[in-house]
């Protein structure tokens, strides 16, 4: 068993370029923000108290993900996809901790970098499938759904999530920006981590990150 990373901030594309990976290279995709996002839609007592963090754009404390993120490798067997995760130093320190007790091995820690100025747009015109199962993601620009707010893939609406508003964004900016540089520097020594260019098409990423990916399984 083995787990790869992507790091990135708010609208760079990890989510997107998840979806595609987990699907090209059989992955297990475990998304904190959707594992969150259910725990909300269903009102379990995690999700009770994250719905407000979440929606003000602020993260959710280390021990909660740590522990949804520990749970669910449990019942892991093959290669996971983190997408989400880990946010914050501490995270990081927990997981390799994990990591190492459990004799799971990290993978490639892709780094996808995009600059500051182009993230808003593509938060705020980000529309994602409303069936959990599917979670399709979509821009209202730049992939927009062949017919409006209908999901192409399974045909559910499409929802525009409550942090993807500009006051949200700029809240989860600011999250991003007071928890990454320690992240990266953490992640920046170790021989599997990469930097991507994000600030290119969805597809051109994508292939930078399957020739990474496939240099790292
Ligand atoms: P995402 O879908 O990754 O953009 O996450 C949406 C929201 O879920 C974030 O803005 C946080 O409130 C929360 N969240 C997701 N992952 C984490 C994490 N690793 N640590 C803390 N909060 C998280």
């Amino acid at each position: 068993m083995k787990v790869h990373i992507l790091l990135g901030p708010p609208g760079s594309g990890k989510g997107t370029q998840a979806k595609q990976l987990v699907e090209k290279f059989a992955l297990s995709h475990l998304s904190t923000g959707d594992i969150l996002r259910d725990a909300v839609s269903k009102g379990t007592e995690i999700g009770l108290r994250a719905k407000a963090i979440m929606a003000a754009g602020k993260l959710v404390d280390d021990d909660t993900v740590n522990g949804l993120v520990f749970a669910r490798l449990q019942d892991e067997t093959g290669a996971v996809l983190f997408d989400g995760y880990p946010r914050t130093l501490q995270q990081a320190e927990a997981l390799a901790a994990f990591l190492s007790a459990q004799k799971i091995e990290m993978g490639l820690v892709a780094d996808i970098e995009v600059p500051e100025e182009f993230l808003e747009a593509r938060v705020v015109g980000r529309r994602s499938c409303s069936n959990n199962a599917c979670g399709a993601i979509y821009h209202l620009e730049n992939k927009p759904p062949r017919a409006e707010n209908v999901c192409d893939l399974c045909g559910s609406p499409l929802k525009h999530r409550a942090d993807d508003t500009s006051e949200a964004f700029r809240s989860r900016m600011e999250a991003f920006n007071a928890t990454f540089k320690p992240l990266q520097a953490y992640y920046r020594g170790m021989a599997n981590y990469r930097r991507v260019d994000g600030r290119s098409k969805p597809e051109e990423v994508f292939e930078a990150v399957v020739e990474l990916y496939q240099e790292n399984a």
